[in-house]
């Protein structure tokens, strides 16, 4: 028995004010230890598939894994020089018997609309119809009809924030292996709810119905259940949410289960709407919280929706209030790092801070601040449920002070996944009243323990939760919430 693993992926947000290059991509090769790497990122589902392999005794191979923090487009000669070096891996490797996949399901190149369906496309004209291909996906992500012919098994993450990538490459797995067995013939079906939005689980509805998705799984046929959330910043046509049940071998079975589900799904568009408050209100509602520390989400400069992350609306605001024993995380300026590494810690400076990287970063800001943290290649943790956390690269990183407020400054993108965002930069952040993440919901597993309040925050920036606002030029519009009942005509 031999399986053969790999994957490419990022999230493409086509309104990002700069491409996905190949510096952006953190890349994996066979030639690399197989588990324990640092700066693993997203590539633990290739791991877990290969402890399974090993407590089976089976063969395990593994391609390229490569995974760029989201921004724009990525331009052709990356995508094909990366996905073909994934696919000469694969030929190296025949003859296997299951291939998994490790994906996003919202990557988009110049010339690729959808290059999951494109990659997997390959890889079925590579391994031929007998070998099994199963792929875990993001669950901001969109289903084509190609791409249910060629796979034949398609599993979501359920989380988010995704604490739950390891627990379903386990299940993806396990679906793959009682196939090959002989015990299953994974059979996929999938209804349109027309629908585009952003879901967050740890809230009512949302946690009700994953919980009912994963309470089906496993009973009367029904293998597997997953909703595609689809990434709301990607101008393609197949942008929309979609329910996807896998059963075995029955596709009425499957057609009726992700009918049930997503009718379920779109009957809860309105209650499913979040509450992402105002900048101003947002701050009001955070200073009258007396109990520290209220975290606020400023979700519209997520990095990992593909939004800059050096935007300078709320630290604005926050110098103007005179807010004080706050800090702020993750500012991407590079540009600042590096002077204030060279000035030295504990140095004084003039520095011109955040604002560069596009019209929606707002203004920069000139600011005398403190370098109170150098710290080179800095890292953060994302804890992920019980699993061991993944490590995430910041680059070279300075914490700069500034009138009550500490800033965490970064050179490599990323979004704020965890408490040690902070204190990595030698800020305590259970010791702040107001703490700023830049991240829409991955912060959410890490700093729940610690919160008095979280607070979600639509400010100005490039990636506001405001999908009706969004220009799109390509979507169907056919959908909630441009129509409250698409499905009434
Ligand atoms: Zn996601």
């Amino acid at each position: 028995m031999h399986v053969f693993a790999c994957g490419l992926m990022t999230e493409t947000n086509t309104f990002a004010p700069f491409p996905t290059g190949l510096a952006d991509y953190i890349v994996r090769r066979p030639s690399d230890p197989i588990v324990n790497r640092q700066g693993s990122d997203y590539g633990n589902a290739i791991d877990v598939w290969y402890q399974e392999c090993q407590k089976r005794g089976w063969s395990f191979s593994m391609g390229l894994f490569a995974f760029a923090q989201p921004a724009g487009i990525t331009p052709r000669p990356v995508y094909e020089a990366l996905r073909d070096e994934m696919l000469a891996d694969l030929q190296a490797a025949m003859p296997v018997d299951i291939v998994l996949l490790s994906l996003h399901g919202s990557m988009i190149a110049d010339g690729y609309d959808d290059c999951e369906t494109d990659m997997v496309d390959r890889v079925r004209h590579i391994v031929g119809p007998q070998v099994l291909i199963g792929a875990e996906f993001d669950l901001h992500s969109d289903l084509t009809d190609q791409l249910m012919e060629q796979a034949d098994a398609i599993v979501l993450y359920k989380e988010y924030p995704h604490t739950d990538i390891a627990d379903r490459a386990v299940d993806l797995f396990n679906l793959m292996a009682d196939a090959h067995a002989g015990k299953i013939k994974p059979t996929m079906a999938c209804f349109d709810c027309r629908m585009l939005g952003m879901y967050l689980t740890p809230h009512q509805p949302m946690r009700r119905f994953v919980d009912e998705m994963t309470a089906r799984e496993g009973h009367d046929g029904v293998l597997s259940l997953s909703l595609f959330h689809t990434f709301p910043w990607a101008d393609v046509p197949s942008a929309g949410v979609k329910m996807l049940a896998i059963t075995d071998n029955d596709p009425v079975l499957a057609q009726q289960v992700a009918e049930e589900f997503g009718r379920k799904f779109f009957s809860l568009r309105h209650a499913l709407l979040f509450n992402s408050l105002p900048m101003n209100e947002a701050l009001d509602k955070a200073l009258a919280n007396p109990n520290g520390p209220v975290v606020i989400a400023d979700q519209a400069d997520n990095a990992g929706g593909g939004a800059p992350s050096d935007s300078t609306f709320v630290l604005r605001e926050l110098l103007r209030r005179g807010v004080e024993k706050t800090a702020v995380a993750l500012l991407w300026d590079p540009i600042a790092v590096q002077v204030a590494i060279a000035t030295g810690e504990g140095a004084t400076l003039d520095v011109r801070l955040g604002g560069k990287m596009g019209p929606m970063s707002g203004d920069p800001l000139d600011l005398r601040v403190t370098v109170t943290k150098i710290v080179t290649e800095m890292v953060q943790t994302w804890p992920q449920g019980n699993n061991p956390p993944l490590v995430i690269p910041l680059g070279d990183s300075v914490a700069l002070h500034c009138q009550g407020i500490d800033i965490v400054v970064n050179s490599r993108r990323s979004q704020v996944f965890g408490p040690t965002a902070f204190s990595n930069a030698g800020i305590d952040p259970t010791q702040k009243r107001l703490l700023i993440v830049k991240s829409t919901q991955h912060f959410y597993a890490g700093f729940e323990p610690i919160a008095s309040e979280i607070i979600y925050m639509s400010a100005p920036g490039a990636i506001a939760p405001r999908f009706a606002e969004i220009p799109f030029a390509r979507v169907d519009k056919r959908k909630f919430p441009w129509l409250d009942d698409p499905f009434a005509d």
